[in-house]
């Protein structure tokens, strides 16, 4: 019997349907024939799902709020100006990314405006396209090495993949077809650089979307050059952008169901990278990384941030992962970020938003950072609408709540349904001749108890699973009162019975509050309970800075204390505000769950004068501030917040408080110190620049002992030294990890009218530019003090 590799997974997800999806599906070799292998869960029509409660509200924010009303302060949105519409005129990312939220967004809402909307864009949209199949922005047939540059539209893409599936729009899928036929025809320079070529994830999924369509051939080839010249994701990360890791890392798993040989190593791949990733760069709370906006070695600590492109690119990662294995691991990712990072990515009321979420986070205001605190150079995180100063997620994050909705309920292979995401709602589908509701009555993740109701028109047997999350170890299960065997997550349970109209099924997911340690991240320890992790509630200072009553701008300060540590070996204790959920608990006013926590002041750990909270410091630390109880809210609720805490105990590691960053100013080129390129590589060249307020310009002057110093860059955080160790006039001066070499050691010399020379402690040369050189990017050397005037340096105010 020939078995194919749909069949196996298949006849594995009945067998071991009673247990769990727990680890990989087996999966072996892939049939003759050139169809994908099945999802192990699959999506149902978008339109199946209707948000209640608390997601509803969150929906009804957005479409009000900056996604639903974007097109009037959006240029990008204008349709008598977008090259996606006027093939004659440019156009980018910014409409497919907006395109791509609004259209769930408006059938998740079933707002008659916004549907609309979508039709009119779709229409002129689709009249764009030409004889071969290309469409849109004509300037971007041969932006790319002289060819086609498909990125821009792979969200587009699935902006028409959405109204299709909703309206079952005749036009679509003809339209997909002759454009990824027109793909297909491209050669290897269309698909192995820029951006798209670390983002073919996206596409291989909108192939596989029309292949399930029309099982056209030439897909498979399609997919093939995807994998082929795109990104290897298989090994170390090809790319540090945190966006293109968080859409990018689930390739090889899904080029794995159009794979023969061994596809298993393609999903383990997947998996590695996300545990790799997280292992380097995720060592705090939230399900996000440090990437703001390249991921940098030495930059884990939790102020750093996560772009809102990152949380919801990541989640959608999550939720596609879900249906492709199976397992619940990747739904339970999913929730960390939607419940603990997006709502805080937005003002309260939905009307603005922010580039990067932090898990400590003290202060959000417009200004840049010159420090080198966070990679990227310009300012982050204020709440703006952000049209051209954020660009990117303004538009993109709106498919967040929209594509969380559809994910909630999935199909089971086997002729059932699973609920893989929990929140209120209601899914409608058909199984067998049947017509099925399911009603799900829960706070979640406010509480702890969903609730079922089954509605059929006539008794139909199906199989009903339910995600058991991975924190939670003592489920209850219950079908019309009767016990149900459920076991510990992550799992699905499962329910096969025949189902009668009223049936009700009870799920308790017992919320417990725990601790993590996070090693990697000098022990500091973050508080959960259940799916929320928990901040320290800071006194939130809105103050208006522009904008419109539509768009309004805001910064946010601190206007109570924060440099708290929580007292070792204390546990929280969660305190419930009883009534009814209010409409957004995702503010502090809003949640009915706090703890109070046992808590000492750490005076020595600040901000810096920048208003950005200092790197954590080893726990415990020496505290002898009394104890106080402070309040922790989910984080989800905290726009300003402590999240990975360090201990305070009176006997710990005494606080070192954070150096400041200064510029060196040269006296002969009146030039400041920096790093060539930014660059945050090992032997990069230390150079002079024009100080223009970049992070690699700014040095941290570190005791090192016997009145010498370590100079760190702000931006690279390696220290200043010579090449090779070298003792000769003239060496490169660079920068290096702190490996212990004694040319990482200078001495300050002053000479008594505010300026200084170096000297290095191993070849007792002083720090100078290269020629006496006044131009910007002149090498900085080490050389005989000679007493030239390209020898002194200064630290100007
Ligand atoms: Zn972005």
């Amino acid at each position: 019997m020939t078995v194919t590799r749909r069949g196996v997974l298949q006849a594995a997800t009945v067998v071991s349907a009673a247990t769990a999806f727990g680890g990989l599906p087996a999966v072996t070799a892939r049939a003759a024939a050139a169809a994908p292998a099945a999802d192990a869960l699959t999506r149902l029509p978008v339109g199946s799902i209707t948000a209640h409660g608390w997601l509803a509200e969150q929906l009804k924010i957005q479409l009000a709020g900056l996604c639903g009303r974007y097109a009037e302060t959006s240029h990008f949105l204008v349709m008598d100006t977008c090259g996606w519409v006027h093939p004659e005129l440019g156009g980018w990312e910014e409409l497919p990314y907006w395109l791509r939220g609004f259209v769930p967004l408006a059938i998740a809402t079933r707002d008659a405006d916004a549907l609309a909307t979508c039709e009119r864009w779709i229409d002129a949209i689709l009249a764009t396209q030409e004889a071969d199949g290309f469409f849109g922005p004509r300037a971007l047939r041969t932006s790319l090495n002289g060819g086609p540059d498909f990125w821009p539209f792979l969200p587009l893409l699935m902006a028409l993949r959405t109204y299709q599936e909703y309206t079952h729009d005749e036009r679509i899928v003809p339209f997909l077809t002759r454009f990824l036929t027109f793909m297909e025809a491209q050669d290897k320079g269309a698909f192995d650089s820029s951006w798209v070529s670390v983002r073919w994830g996206d596409g291989i999924d909108t192939a596989r979307w029309l292949y399930e369509r029309t099982g056209d051939a030439f897909l498979d080839s399609l997919v093939d050059k995807m994998h082929r010249y795109g990104a290897d994701w298989t090994g170390d990360l090809p790319t540090p952008h945190n966006v293109n890791i968080a859409q990018g890392f689930r390739e090889p798993a899904q080029y794995a169901q159009w794979a023969d040989g061994d596809t298993d190593a393609l999903v383990r791949a997947t998996y590695r990278t996300y545990e790799q990733v997280l292992r380097d760069y995720g060592q705090f709370p939230g399900g996000g990384i440090a990437g703001d906006e390249n991921v940098r070695p030495g930059f884990g600590d939790p102020r750093q941030g996560f772009e809102t492109c990152g949380i919801v690119e990541f989640m959608a990662s999550h939720e596609l992962l879900t249906r492709l294995t199976g397992d619940p691991v990747w739904a339970d990712r999913c929730e960390d970020l939607a419940f603990n990072m997006l709502p805080a990515a937005l003002d309260p009321q939905g009307r603005a938003i922010h580039y990067v979420t932090s898990a400590n986070s003290v202060d959000l205001d417009n200004s840049r950072k010159t420090e080198g605190q966070f990679q990227n150079g310009f300012a982050m995180q204020s709440y703006l609408p952000g049209v051209d100063q954020y660009r990117c997620c303004p538009h993109n994050y709106g498919m967040g709540w929209p594509y969380f909705t559809e994910e909630l309920w999935l199909a089971t292979p086997d002729g059932g349904l699973a609920a893989a995401l929990y929140a209120p709602s209601e899914v409608k589908t058909r199984i067998g001749n049947a017509t099925v509701t399911v009603r799900e009555e829960t706070d979640y993740p406010f509480d702890e108890t969903v609730t079922l109701t089954v509605s059929v028109d006539k008794p139909v047997a199906f199989p009903l699973r339910l995600r058991v999350p991975g924190w939670c170890d003592k489920p209850r299960l219950a079908v019309n009162g009767r016990t149900v065997k459920a076991g510990s997550g992550p799992v699905f349970a499962e329910v096969r019975r025949t189902w009668k109209d009223g049936d009700k099924v009870t799920l308790r997911l017992p919320q417990r509050t725990t601790l993590r340690t996070w090693s990697g991240n000098h022990d500091s320890v973050s508080v959960d309970h259940g799916p929320l992790t928990y901040s320290l509630k800071i006194a939130e200072k809105y103050v208006r800075t522009g904008g419109s009553g539509t768009f309004p701008e805001y910064d946010v300060h601190a206007a109570s204390a924060w440099n708290y540590g929580l007292v070792p070996g204390s546990s929280p204790e969660l305190r419930r505000r009883p009534g009814p959920l209010p409409a957004n608990p995702f503010t502090l006013d809003g949640t009915p769950l706090t703890l109070a926590a046992r808590a000492r002041r750490l005076p020595e750990w600040i901000a810096d004068d920048e208003h950005v909270v200092a790197p954590l410091q080893p726990s415990p630390a020496r505290s002898r501030a009394g104890v106080e109880t402070v309040t922790l809210v989910p984080m989800g609720a905290a726009r300003l917040r402590i999240t990975s805490f360090p201990t305070a105990a009176p006997d710990g590691h005494p606080w070192t408080p954070e150096p400041p960053y200064r510029r060196i100013e040269n006296k002969h080129s009146g030039k400041v110190l920096a790093v060539d390129s930014m660059s945050t590589a090992d032997d990069a060249r230390v150079v002079q620049f024009d100080n223009s307020g970049t992070g690699d310009h700014a040095w941290q002057l570190l005791d090192a002992g016997s009145g010498r110093l370590r100079i760190r860059n702000g931006q690279s955080g390696k220290f200043l030294a010579v090449e090779g160790s070298s003792t000769a006039d003239s060496a490169r001066v660079v920068q290096f990890e702190d490996n212990g070499r004694p040319d990482l050691l200078w001495t300050r010399v002053e000479q008594g009218d505010g300026w200084f020379l170096l000297r290095n402690e191993h070849s007792g040369k002083v720090l100078g530019v290269d020629g006496m050189s006044t131009n910007n990017s002149a090498q900085v050397v080490q050389f005989a003090d000679n007493g030239t005037e390209d020898h002194l340096w200064r630290l100007p105010s």
